[in-house]
């Protein structure tokens, strides 16, 4: 299929994913443009051959895009003016503006961006001992409605593109190269849930590995989902070296389902099939995220359930003590108590570690600035 009606279809998927479309008018609609982050570099050289063009151009512009970094068309000085102005007809180079940089005494920074349609969403920035990480936000709201976070309060708004994934790393690189630092890995737990806007992130996934995009390896990279079944095979078959993690919060459905109503309709034992499906297919391990809700789910009783649902699996569990969300009543876990948690798993010989927070004077966490600024979206 020609590129330019792929590109259209993908639009018109993304508008049609547009809270109410039928309460507003047509002439209402966004103007979006595809971002020229969207296009993986195959793509791009089938657009230029399509236009004309030579297709190595696409290695300059990918050049300008992922190692000059540039923030206009007009900066690509080695294309012709024709090209830059139909690159600028097609393609958006900013669909991000900066309205929040906030930074934290121990060097997270915070990122609110505004989309081209008006949506806001956040993208954090860690610095971690062993490099860099961006936390990126892969749809604008979420619907999965686990009931400890933040980010699915106003429900499901759209899906991000691609290049809209891609762009918040770039403009945290942006950041980072005045002070000479590089974006090293990747998390995929900001706003919203990654396999439920699965081709975006697996094409945001391609443009940030590939050594002439942003180049961060597969190993780097980390991707969270909160348990949609059928994707979990599918990412599995991808055969990626990417880090996989589950977050899974509690050792038996009835808990689960609780925390999480999406464990309605992915029951706890298929999940773990899925999973075994995974570390079998993958040869990898899996990552299981359990976030310690006060009197919820974190007694030694718990740990002791969970090691016995989880014996056996190539896994890790991460411990996250939960971060307070207004809208939210969970209290946190004693120290005394989320140790003895950890310990009970570490007898049952499971590879465990306690999340370190970060940025907490700074809202950090999962889609809480959002919820906090969400009066400046101007849609
Ligand atoms: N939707 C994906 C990506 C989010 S990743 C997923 O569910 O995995 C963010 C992680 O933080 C998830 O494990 C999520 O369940 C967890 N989380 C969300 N709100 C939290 C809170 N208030 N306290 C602790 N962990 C939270």
């Amino acid at each position: 299929m020609e590129h330019k009606k792929i590109f259209d279809e993908r639009i018109n998927d993304l508008v049609e994913h547009i809270e109410q479309p039928k309460k507003r008018e047509k002439k209402e609609k966004p103007n979006l443009k595809e971002s020229i982050y969207s296009l993986q570099l195959d793509e791009l050289k089938q657009w230029l051959k399509e236009h004309g063009e030579k297709p190595f151009r696409a290695n300059q512009i990918y050049e300008w895009l992922y190692e000059k970094r540039v923030k206009t068309f007009d900066e690509m000085t080695n294309l012709s003016k024709p090209l830059r102005d139909q690159l600028k007809e097609n393609f958006a180079l900013t669909t991000l503006s900066t309205i929040i940089k906030q930074e934290s005494k121990d060097g997270t920074i915070k990122f609110l961006f505004q989309l081209q349609d008006g949506y806001s969403i956040e993208t954090v920035l860690m610095r971690h001992d062993y490099g860099n990480s961006v936390c990126v936000t892969t749809q604008v709201g979420c619907r999965i409605g686990c009931t400890f976070c933040a980010s699915t309060l106003g429900g499901l708004k759209r899906h991000l593109l691609a290049g809209e994934i891609v762009e918040q790393v770039v403009k945290v690189q942006q950041a980072l190269d005045e002070v000479d630092e590089r974006v090293s890995h990747i998390v995929i737990m900001g706003i919203g849930e990654p396999f439920d806007n699965y081709d975006a992130m697996m094409n945001f996934l391609k443009v940030i590995n590939h050594e002439k995009g942003l180049n961060i390896g597969a190993r780097h990279i980390t991707v969270s989902t909160s348990g949609i079944i059928p994707k979990i095979y599918q990412f599995a078959d991808e055969q990626l070296q990417i880090n996989f993690a589950l977050s899974l919060h509690a050792p038996n459905q009835e808990l689960r389902q609780k925390l999480m109503p999406i464990a309605r309709a992915y029951k706890l034992d298929k999940l773990l099939e899925a999973i075994r499906y995974y570390t079998n297919k993958t040869g990898r391990r899996v990552s299981f995220e359990y976030g310690l809700f006060g009197g919820v789910n974190d007694s030694v009783e718990h740990a002791e359930e969970l090691a016995k649902l989880i014996k056996g699996i190539k896994c890790h569990v991460n411990l996250i003590p939960v971060n307070y969300v207004p809208e939210r009543d969970y209290v946190r876990t004693p120290k005394n108590q989320i140790f003895a948690f950890e310990k009970t798993l570490k007898k049952h010989g499971i590879n465990v570690t306690i999340r370190r927070e970060q940025g907490s004077d700074i809202d950090a966490a999962c889609g809480q600035l959002r919820a906090k600024e969400r009066v400046h979206e101007t849609r």
